[in-house]
């Protein structure tokens, strides 16, 4: 079966599943999540879950990559420039770089990071800036942020990164350690508004670099 149809069959599931903004479906119906994965995992690359991609990391599972996103996305304000934490495989690099004008994603493993950039090069998405540094500072030099996301769960919310949002700036990320949730928070004027999207399963935030 070609990738293109299996990627189809895998966008049908997220819509079960409740996704809805055609943004992000469209997204997810041309990114090839198979070229973010060692061959040995690629025949699986459009079931709807994570996968090991070395380094005791994980590949998200597409429908948390895409309930994020779409959250991001739910903003009244437009979408320009976002921050990743976690670039890992660069799977959701690759589809926030398709949906705003600009991606900064960091990732604390060089070698994942190397390996991402190669990827994202090939597929010329040309509109993304890595960095090798430690998330929970976020990336001082490029804030603020329209939307922050991050696919490593810290133990609680780093202030510095709603401290890195524009007022109305959206951030959307696991929290907790061994039971974790998934947040969503909105800058406001005084403070921030959060909502808990789901009950999720992510790889710890650590902290310095590898
Ligand atoms: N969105 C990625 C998720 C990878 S898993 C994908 O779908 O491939 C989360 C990633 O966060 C891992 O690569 C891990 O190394 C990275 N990470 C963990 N703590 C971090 C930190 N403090 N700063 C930056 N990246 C971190």
């Amino acid at each position: 079966m070609t990738s293109q149809r299996t990627r189809n069959r895998l966008v049908d599931r997220l819509i079960e599943k409740g996704i809805s903004d055609p943004r992000v479906l469209d997204t997810i119906k041309v990114v090839p999540r198979h070229l973010f994965l060692d061959e040995a995992m690629a025949t699986r690359s459009y079931e709807d879950t994570a996968l090991p991609i070395g380094y005791g990391q994980t590949i998200s599972q597409p429908w948390v990559v895409a309930k994020m996103t779409q959250w991001l996305l739910q903003s009244d304000r437009p979408v320009r420039n976002v921050l990743e934490i976690g670039t890992g495989s660069g799977y959701q690099t690759a589809i926030l770089s398709l949906l705003v004008d600009k991606v900064y994603s960091v990732e604390r493993i060089e070698a994942l990071s190397q390996r991402a950039q190669q990827v994202i090069g090939k597929l010329e998405l040309s509109n993304v800036e890595f960095s090798m540094s430690d998330g929970h500072w976020g990336w001082p030099a490029k804030a603020p942020f329209d939307a922050i996301i991050s696919a490593a769960s810290p133990a609680e919310l780093p202030q510095e990164l709603i401290n890195q949002l524009k007022v109305g700036g959206r951030l959307v990320m696991p929290i907790g350690e061994h039971e974790q949730k998934l947040y969503g928070f909105e800058k406001t004027l005084n403070g921030y508004k959060e909502t808990c999207l789901a009950e999720v399963m992510f790889v710890p935030m650590k902290t310095g670099v590898e």
